[in-house]
């Protein structure tokens, strides 16, 4: 059994696939191809943003956003220590510093009312740890869809707007999700999110996007993309980045794209079926009304997480582990000063979660055999 079928994926849009990209070879544009704008201009409308740009990775789609708000030394930017190193990764890129703020223990997203007290606390001159010094400024706030769920921007967009913030909304692991009607990627000034493979919509090496629908932003962050370019090649007006994504994976974007909207769909019942063979054994996931997860991970909660993985394990069924550590606790973040205990909630969630096999293609008869296999009594 896979973890995620890009397999199955590929036997049914091979003829497609192939099209596209003998198209590609047989125009050889391979930077920034035609595909290219097709591409950003069908994302855009998908997710329901003016702009769309298009990017080497979810990482770097992260950090152009980051960019083109001059954020660095001596800003802090808040966000959740309950994500992929990735999101806290590019603050520091930038010589910035991550203020993290603990999640809600149902949705494992950046708890609201934490973040509203962490803020409020921040502008009157509380520092999360000593090593946060007196003189960092607020600047924003990252907001992460973890496992696909979006976060709730309406009230994430509340505290930013009060306190002078801005917002970017990772959703990496979140497109095709929804929240209140509006897709991920459209839930916060500016969205980024990522095509690597084993994402809900992934491509077949790095890719990624930003989502915005401020003019300004998007030309500033359109020449990021490639080096600060100015009017021409050679003419740089600010320091960039090569951030561009290839023609190839464009084409590939382009071919499941068509697909997309039915996988979601299978998603929703593959997920549907878990939390009903699963109950009672461990914990499910719940969806808050009004948001729709693009299941980029379907995560239990178990005490017993350990001895759950082992059956799994032996009978051939894969499971991993987001996030065994917060990023809090990373050695790469000893720099900042936290200890075990400031972020209670993740630190347990970080402890009991484990995700199960999660795609589109995933049939009743093997998660059945799933349920079976966590169900059965352990052997001393
Ligand atoms: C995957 C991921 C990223 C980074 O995307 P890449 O394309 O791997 O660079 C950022 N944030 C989150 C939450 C992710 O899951």
């Amino acid at each position: 059994m896979d973890f995620i079928d890009l397999k199955t994926q590929y036997r049914q849009i091979e003829p497609q696939l192939r099209k596209r990209i003998d198209a590609v070879l047989a125009h050889g544009q391979f930077i920034m191809g035609p595909e290219i704008g097709e591409l950003e201009k069908k994302l855009a409308e998908y997710v329901g943003v003016k702009h769309c740009i298009s990017c080497s990775n979810g990482t770097d789609a992260l950090l152009m956003p980051l960019m083109a708000k001059g954020i660095g030394p001596g800003d802090a930017i808040f966000t959740t220590p309950f994500t992929f190193v990735a999101t806290a990764e590019v603050i520091s890129l930038l010589g910035a510093t991550p203020v993290f703020v603990d999640i809600d223990p149902v949705t494992f997203n950046i708890d609201p009312a934490k973040l509203e007290q962490a803020i409020g606390g921040f502008q009157k001159g509380e520092r999360p740890t000593s090593k946060h010094p007196a003189g960092l400024k607020a600047k924003g706030i990252i907001g992460v869809d973890i496992f696909g769920l979006p976060a709730d921007y309406d009230a994430i967009n509340r505290v930013a707007a009060k306190h002078g913030l801005f917002v970017i909304e990772d959703a990496a692991q979140s497109f095709g999700g929804m929240y209140k009607g509006r897709m991920a990627g459209s839930l916060a000034e500016i969205a980024a999110t990522s095509f690597f493979p084993a994402k809900p919509l992934g491509c077949y090496g790095d890719g990624g996007a930003v989502f915005t629908n401020d003019d300004e932003l998007a030309a500033i962050m359109r020449s990021i993309r490639i080096h600060g370019q100015g009017s021409d090649k050679y003419d740089n007006v600010r320091v960039g980045i090569n951030g561009r994504l290839d023609t190839l994976q464009a084409a590939i974007l382009l071919t499941k794209l068509e697909i997309f909207d039915k996988e979601i769909k299978d998603r929703q019942e593959v997920a549907a079926r878990y939390s009903e063979g699963l109950k009672g054994i461990v914990k499910t996931p719940s969806i808050p009304d009004g948001y729709r997860s693009a299941w980029a991970q379907y995560s239990v909660l178990s005490e017993n997480r350990d001895q759950l993985i082992e059956k799994l394990k032996k009978a051939g069924i894969p499971t991993a582990i987001y996030y065994p550590k917060p990023l809090h606790l990373q050695t790469a973040y000893k720099i900042l000063g936290y200890k075990k205990g400031d972020f209670p909630v993740a630190e347990e969630i970080a402890e009991k979660i484990f995700s199960l096999p999660m795609h589109g293609y995933l049939n009743e008869k093997n998660q059945t055999h799933i349920s079976f296999c966590l169900k059965q009594p352990s052997k001393p």
